[in-house]
């Protein structure tokens, strides 16, 4: 293929250099604001992943990777995080494009990028392992040892992030990793891998291989020689890739989504909490795991905040991503069909507002608008399952025990919000959820890298972020040594 098509066909990146997929088969790639075609992925299979496993266990055994000492993995994702910060607004450009999400939030979305780098950089050299008392005369130590080939597979909601929070501490360790991005959104993990090649990272440290789930992303999470999967995206593809690692005996963390409430008792400041919690669902169009897609108001203020809401929600508006509109398109014709199928049969007494799609923005789009559902009851498929996409739905509770429970009562754990000014009921509450992160009269959806992440029940297991994702990354040798009389 020549001229155009050559523009838009991107490539792995396997032992340091770019290359086609084994089979010199394409996945088109679209842009969900316009709908238009962007690029051409490889299409991928267990030959390309079998190839970038090999090069990076031998980049992770006997190659220039091998030699580094923390400190110099910690200057090189420090490096890449620097020139991650010098390109934001291009990256943010592509990422926008790709995704559909709003320049400004794509723009944020490489500062969080950036961060990771500049985090696990940082942490590199300062997470180590250490000695345990036993018997007289001997010595334990306890080794902090990388876990060898680390295996990566994402979704398509914020590839950026996603590459940072995922292989930045992994890297910091010591690992090499074998990455698969969604093939729906592959763009700004390619270009930061060009970066990282930019930044110096040795031949095989990192590996990106794009591709179909079924084929690249089932080649990868049941490939024998990884070490570790680390895993976002939906519960389902989480429990296959799980029994398909654990045939290999392979760990995972699997963090695959929530259905976060956001508790609003009668005494919380209503101006500080609106603003935060229309922004928790609205950010990505709602496609964020920890997004906020339950308010849970106590009876007293139902009324008021349902009002609130509603006038707030009626001038949401969705539109292109070049604009800035409130949110952007949905990733793919897909997931509007899947968004819309969830309200499809809904009772129209229920729909309290809906925002409006911009007269800018393109037909062939895939925009969905801001809808405010309720009131409903906790056993409503919209109180129970994870939408992804902008819709909010409000349940009423009458005190601090029935507002816990409808609270921890869907089958997902990812993250929760309390809005209270009692301080006794702040802690008692954030106790009492079930989940892996609480937010007290703040919510911090994505954000965050210093702040452990990972779900409980259905939201999966592990922690990404902070010094927990060193832990995850790496596995103790224990050293016991006599050293005699
Ligand atoms: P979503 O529904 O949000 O697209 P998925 O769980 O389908 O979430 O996808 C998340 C990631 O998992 C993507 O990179 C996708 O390609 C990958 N994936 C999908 N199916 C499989 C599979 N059968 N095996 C391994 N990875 C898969």
């Amino acid at each position: 293929m020549t001229g155009r098509s050559e523009i838009f066909r991107q490539h792995n990146f396997i032992d340091n250099k770019w290359c086609q997929a084994a089979g010199g088969k394409h996945i088109n790639t679209y842009c969900p604001s316009t709908g238009k075609i962007l690029a051409l992925l490889p299409a991928s299979d267990h030959r390309d992943i079998d190839q970038a496993v090999k090069a990076a266990r031998e980049a992770f055994d006997n190659g220039e990777w091998s030699t580094y000492n923390p400190v110099q993995r910690g200057r090189l994702l420090a490096r890449l995080g620097k020139a991650i910060e010098n390109e934001i607004n291009q990256l943010a450009k592509i990422e926008a494009e790709d995704t559909g999400k709003p320049l400004k939030q794509a723009q944020a979305d490489m500062i969080a990028t950036a961060r990771y780098f500049e985090f696990y950089g940082g942490a590199a050299d300062k997470f180590g392992g250490e000695t345990l008392p036993y018997l007289n005369n001997y010595q334990v130590q306890l080794l902090r040892e990388p876990l060898g080939v680390t295996g990566h597979i994402i979704p398509w909601n914020y590839p950026a992030q996603m590459f940072g929070r995922t292989l930045a501490p992994a890297l910091a360790m010591g690992n090499c990793v074998v990455f698969k991005p969604a093939e729906d959104a592959c763009l700004t993990p390619i270009a930061l891998t060009k970066l990282s090649q930019e930044a110096g990272f040795p031949a095989g440290s990192i590996n990106l291989v794009t591709g179909l789930g079924e084929e690249a992303g089932a080649a990868l999470a049941s490939h024998p020689d990884i070490n570790f999967l680390s895993f976002t995206g939906s519960p389902e593809i989480g429990s296959f890739v799980q029994s398909q690692a654990s045939k290999n005996h392979v760990s995972c963390t699997l963090e695959l989504g929530g259905k976060s409430p956001q508790i609003i008792f009668s005494d919380a400041n209503l101006d500080m909490a609106l603003p935060i919690i229309i922004n928790a669902i609205i950010q990505n169009a709602g496609q964020t795991c920890s997004a906020g897609s339950r308010v849970l108001i106590q009876e007293e203020i139902f009324d008021k905040v349902v009002g609130e809401l509603q006038n707030k929600f009626s001038n949401l508006i969705a539109g292109p991503h070049d604009q800035n509109f409130d949110l952007g398109a949905l990733i793919t014709s897909k997931q509007k069909a899947r968004v819309t199928n969830y309200l499809k049969n809904i009772d129209e007494s229920l729909v309290l507002a809906r925002g409006k799609v911009s007269p800018l923005a393109s037909s062939d789009g895939y925009y969905f608008p801001p809808t405010l559902i309720g009131p409903i009851n906790a056993d409503h498929i919209l109180a129970r399952e994870e939408v992804f996409g902008p819709v909010l739905v409000c349940l009423k509770f009458s005190d601090e025990t029935e507002a816990i429970k409808i609270a921890n009562g869907t089958r997902y754990g990812l993250i929760s919000g309390i809005w209270t000014r009692d301080g006794s009921r702040q802690t008692r509450v954030a106790r009492k959820l079930n989940c892996g992160q609480v937010f007290i009269n703040c919510y911090g959806a994505g954000g965050g890298v210093e702040l452990p992440f990972g779900g409980t029940k259905m939201s999966g297991h592990g922690r990404e972020k902070g010094m927990e994702a060193l832990k995850e990354f790496s596995q103790v040798k224990t050293v016991v040594q006599y050293y005699g009389d």
